[in-house]
């Protein structure tokens, strides 16, 4: 028996990264699971790879129209709806005075206005029987990185967004909650991770010492979804190796050693 016997998943950005660690891993827990992604070929490898009970759904999230049919579609093949896991997005870097505005707008559409429209669709699915939403912010959302403002931006706004959601929603049975990771290893961060004086600066901030793998998100989006989150809402959880524990003063372990100074 799995923990999400039976539950009608929607995983946006599932085709990828942290989202196909979530559709691996909730199938092996008993979910059936719409992939909604803009990557046909490799989401719908995915869902050929995992059988009959996962699905693909093709849809460009800056689209608003495509996010109506996408959950009218997910939602039939699934028949009806329990959790939705609003988890695509991305950014680009570059200070704001070099952004191009359709860059910017788009970002937002995607990482933001996005949540806006799946929700808008999916919670009357999910209103008729209670469940989870679960959608991933960032540790930019939490604090801002350097060169990332849009991006910064939209989580930020998913972050609180998510808190008004488990409001609204917290007395027809809907928790939501969102995870802000930090540096995972996916196709996300691939240019980052391969530039060696932004990856070893990087390394040297997280408390950790390492980046996080995709399938730890995927677990605590497991643990959101299921009944073992059962009084968690309005919440954001960092999974971040420490990253956001960390307020930015000297490591004085390293400069002082095992000692006690008065
Ligand atoms: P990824 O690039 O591996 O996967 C993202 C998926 O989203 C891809 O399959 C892509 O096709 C899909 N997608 C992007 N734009 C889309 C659109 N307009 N319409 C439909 N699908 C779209 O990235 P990932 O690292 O797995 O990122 C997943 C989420 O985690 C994102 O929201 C990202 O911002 C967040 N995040 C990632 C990291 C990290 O270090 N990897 C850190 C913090 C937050």
């Amino acid at each position: 028996m799995g923990l999400l016997n039976n539950k009608k998943v929607i995983i946006t950005g599932g085709a990828s990264g942290i989202g196909e660690q979530a559709v691996r891993l909730f199938i092996e827990q008993g979910a059936r699971v719409v992939i909604a992604d803009m990557n046909v070929e490799r989401g719908q490898a995915l869902a050929d790879e995992l059988g009959q009970n996962a699905g693909f759904c093709q849809v460009d999230l800056s689209q608003p129209q495509q996010i109506e049919a996408m959950v009218q579609q997910a939602v039939e093949f699934l028949g009806g709806l329990d959790v939705l896991i609003n988890n695509a997005g991305y950014g680009i870097y570059g200070r704001t005075h070099l952004i191009d505005p359709a860059d910017w707008y788009k970002i937002i559409e995607v990482n933001l206005n996005a949540l806006f429209q799946t929700c808008r669709h999916a919670l009357p699915h999910l209103m008729k029987q209670g469940g989870s939403i679960i959608n991933t912010a960032s540790v930019s959302g939490t604090r801002a990185d350097y060169g990332f403002n849009a991006y910064a931006a939209a989580k930020g706004g998913v972050l609180n967004y998510t808190r008004n959601l488990a409001l609204d929603y917290a007395t027809d049975g809907i928790r939501v909650n969102a995870i802000s990771p930090g540096l995972i290893e996916t196709p996300l961060t691939t240019p980052l991770r391969g530039h060696p004086g932004a990856l070893a600066e990087y390394l040297h901030n997280i408390p950790m010492a390492r980046a996080g793998q995709p399938d730890e998100i995927a677990k605590v989006m497991l643990f959101l979804a299921s009944d073992l989150a059962s009084y968690v809402t309005g919440q954001e959880i960092a999974v971040d190796g420490g990253v956001t524990a960390w307020n930015g003063q000297p490591r004085f372990p390293h400069h002082f050693g095992d000692t006690i100074i008065r």
